[in-house]
């Protein structure tokens, strides 16, 4: 059946309706509808290995036009509604985002699911089904608001199942319910993203924003991502969620090897599983706990094989987001765990002196990362800078003991969502210039420098960046009523919001930036600041940095003086349907980072292989763009990694001394606290913010805000010779490659998973 038939069979079906006769939400169903069709007609992936990869986010984003993509069907689909005087991006527009994920982690293992697919390799990804997900943000009185993020209807990607399994905690038992996304690849097979949910969720628990009885664990386990975790029961209900995605991950995969006839002996020649971060970390003492009790397995053969099932990936040295569950805690979610637990730190006491490789430490904490390296095959970094750091410093014990376990894999990023479903204007500037063979093999991009000195290629480039500019321009306007001119720098900060990343530097240069212009001093060419960023709702100064930029929108925005020169934008509720739409329009792309925190970063990247220019510090996945494009092709400033690991170990940054130093720094801060800006914010959170720039600054903003000033005063200054800027975006693009998701994922293959 042609494509046009199937369509116009769905809508008479559905609706009694023709293509046209059918509104922008009427026909996003019946598309819905037949992009799954045509997906159950996708071959499954299957070999003699599969990789389960287990993460508590999958920030999936919207999945039509990717689907729509990897189907090999967009064009002729949007033929065809055009034909019919439909627009896809409308239809598009129609589609609820999944709210599976919180920030870079969770959109690394969508990434990565589009990756395994596309070079046809078997593996599923194991998560939750979260029924609000993560926050919804909104702006009220210029502070966040946290309110339930209702994505789930009744017609959607995902499948339920028959598969049910029990899962036992402390308190009782819950009956577990599967519901299915199918993943298919570019051009390639299809995988499953399996989605745990329990039968007795109750949604009604949620009377007011996010709040809802912690307690009734069999009511509420899947209702929110990342639950207040700053009291016990917030801690609890975290443990009872690990547990429950873990203890079904379990059950599943054997489930699987059995029906395939293997066997569980040799669960290491068919299956390996990716442990995303330590939240997974329970699947190893759950699948020995499985194999002795149930399976007739000794301890030894046990571990043994769980050992060489289970990999694991590292995405942080903050000591705070290391996961150490007090073992009273497990104890209460998981009883039957314990022995287990105890056994597998009985062994490495036995073995080991060093209380830093400890499992259970003396104060009866567990630490979970120590789990994965000891009884796992493999640790993985996920930038060279951050593996480096491992390797050296945060977990140099350990890799004193297993040196053979420590591997780099460099982050990457799915080109179908980044450039050829966000940037079609550029993908086809692509096609036509370099061909399409980049599509599969992104090393191909650097044809493009060949291009590096035709006016054409080169004018044709910052065409695209401009009409993306104006896009975002005219959104804005209807969704934030902010009007700012597609002629301005578009200098972008969008992330989660963490002190380590930063923002509150880039607020200061803006406070700068704004004396500056007051006092006279004006830029050539007026400057757009645009950032994004949800916070965490229990980090009390996070929020402080999100009402600080509020605050400033509101004053330089309604600024006669400096509003022709200068603008600031928060967008609201930033998502990756937020991302699809601001990346392609960045000139400078905002990687501030305090060097040796950001394990790698992938917004980076996406901006990257959008045209944009760089501005960041030596962190993470920002050295390895320095190194593949140059210093003329990227801004680096700030004290690199070495210096700052110093001065942590020295414990000698004061900042009130960076602040005694500089009248530059001296006004900015200060203006955080003046009559101007209190009168416009609240003066406790504004007061709490600058207590603590000048009196704590753990992530050293005073440090690198100098040097910053400097080199970003140089950026927009260069952006005016624009033929030269011109070739640094292009350089940008050509040589994203690297960064494809695809390299990635072929590395894990090749080191890891060995699945073919
Ligand atoms: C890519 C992405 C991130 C990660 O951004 P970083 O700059 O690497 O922290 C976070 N959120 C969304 C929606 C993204 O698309």
């Amino acid at each position: 059946m042609s494509l046009e038939q199937e369509l116009t069979t769905l809508t008479k079906k559905l609706y009694g309706k023709t293509i046209k006769g059918c509104n922008n939400s009427q026909l996003y169903d019946a598309v819905l509808q037949l992009t799954k069709d045509r997906m159950d007609r996708v071959k499954v992936l299957d070999g003699k290995r599969k990789v389960y990869y287990i993460s508590m986010e999958f920030l999936i984003g919207k999945l039509l036009s990717n689907n729509l993509i990897n189907l090999g069907i967009y064009d002729e689909l949007k033929d065809l509604l055009e034909a019919n005087g439909k627009d896809i991006t409308k239809i598009e527009d129609a589609e609820p985002e999944p709210s599976l994920g919180n920030g870079g982690l969770g959109r690394l293992a969508a990434c990565f699911l589009d990756s395994i697919a596309t070079l046809g390799l078997p593996g599923d990804g194991i998560g939750l089904n979260y029924h609000y997900g993560l926050f919804k943000q909104v702006f009220r009185k210029k502070m966040q608001n946290a309110e339930k993020n209702d994505w789930i209807e009744d017609n959607s990607w995902l499948r339920k199942t028959k598969t049910t399994y029990k899962v036992k905690f402390g308190c009782g038992t819950v009956t577990s319910v599967l519901y299915d996304i199918d993943v298919v690849g570019y051009e390639n097979g299809r995988n499953k993203l399996h989605l745990f949910d329990i039968k007795t969720i109750d949604e009604s628990l949620v009377k007011k924003g996010i709040y809802f009885d912690k307690t009734q664990i069999d009511k509420n386990l899947t209702l929110f991502l990342y639950p207040d975790d700053s009291d016990k029961d917030g801690n609890l209900l975290r443990i009872y969620q690990e547990y429950f995605m873990v203890s079904n991950a379990a059950q599943l995969i054997i489930e699987e090897e059995k029906t395939k006839g293997h066997d569980l002996h040799k669960l290491d020649k068919h299956v390996a599983i990716q442990i995303n971060d330590t939240h997974p970390t329970m699947v190893i003492p759950e699948l020995i706990r499985i194999l002795t009790k149930k399976e007739g397995f000794t301890m030894d053969e046990a571990i043994a094989v769980v050992s060489k099932t289970c990999a694991y990936t590292n995405h942080t040295i903050l000591a705070e987001a290391l996961e150490k569950w007090p073992l009273d805690y497990l104890k209460e979610v998981a009883p039957q765990l314990i022995p287990i637990i105890r056994e597998l730190d009985k062994r490495i006491k036995a073995k080991y002196k060093d209380e830093s490789v400890q499992i259970i430490d003396k104060q009866k904490r567990v630490h979970m990362a120590h789990i994965d390296i000891h009884y796992g095959f493999s640790v993985n970094g996920v930038a060279a800078i951050h593996t480096d750091i491992l390797k050296d410093t945060e977990l140099n014990n350990f890799y004193k003991i297993y040196p053979k376990k420590f591997n780099n894999k460099t982050n990457g990023i799915t080109f179908r969502r980044w450039l050829m479903s966000c940037n079609p204007e550029l993908t086809a500037l692509l096609d036509k210039t370099i061909g399409t063979g980049y599509k599969k093999n992104a090393d191909e991009l650097e044809k493009l420098l060949k291009f590096k000195d035709d006016k054409k290629v080169l004018d044709a480039i910052a065409d695209i960046k401009m009409k993306k500019k104006t896009e975002l321009a005219e959104y804005l306007k209807k969704k934030e009523k902010v009007e700012i001119d597609p002629n301005s720098i578009f200098d972008i900060q969008v992330k989660r919001m963490h002190e380590y990343k930063r923002q509150q530097m880039n607020a200061l240069y803006i406070i700068h930036k704004y004396l500056e212009i007051k006092s006279g001093k004006l830029p050539k060419r007026p400057i757009t600041f645009i950032f994004g960023a949800k916070a965490a709702p229990a980090y009390v100064i996070a929020q402080d940095i999100i009402h600080l930029l509020l605050v400033l929108s509101d004053i330089i925005n309604n600024d006669a003086d400096v509003n022709k020169y200068m603008k600031v934008v928060m967008v609201e509720n930033y998502n990756v349907s937020y991302a699809e739409k601001l990346i392609p329009a960045c000139d400078i792309s905002e990687q501030i980072s305090l060097a040796s925190k950001e394990a790698s970063g992938t917004g980076n990247m996406k901006f990257m292989l959008n045209g944009a220019v760089t501005l960041g510090t030596s962190d993470g996945a920002n050295v390895e763009i320095h190194d593949l494009v140059g210093d003329d092709n990227i801004y680096i400033f700030g004290k690199d990694s070495d210096t700052v690991i110093e001065h942590y170990a020295k414990a000698d940054y004061v900042s009130k001394d960076y602040y005694k130093k500089s009248k530059t720094i001296r006004e900015a801060v200060d203006f955080i606290v003046s009559d101007e800006v209190i009168k416009k914010g609240n003066k406790k959170c504004l007061t709490r913010l600058y207590n603590e720039l000048l009196n704590k600054d753990w992530f050293m903003t005073l440090l690198d805000l100098e040097d910053y000033i400097k080199v970003k005063d140089r950026a927009f200054r260069d952006y005016e010779k624009r033929g030269e800027w011109k070739k640094k975006a292009l350089v940008n693009i050509a040589k994203a490659g690297f960064f494809s998701s695809d390299r990635t994922i072929a590395e894990y293959n090749r080191d890891i998973w060995k699945l073919k």
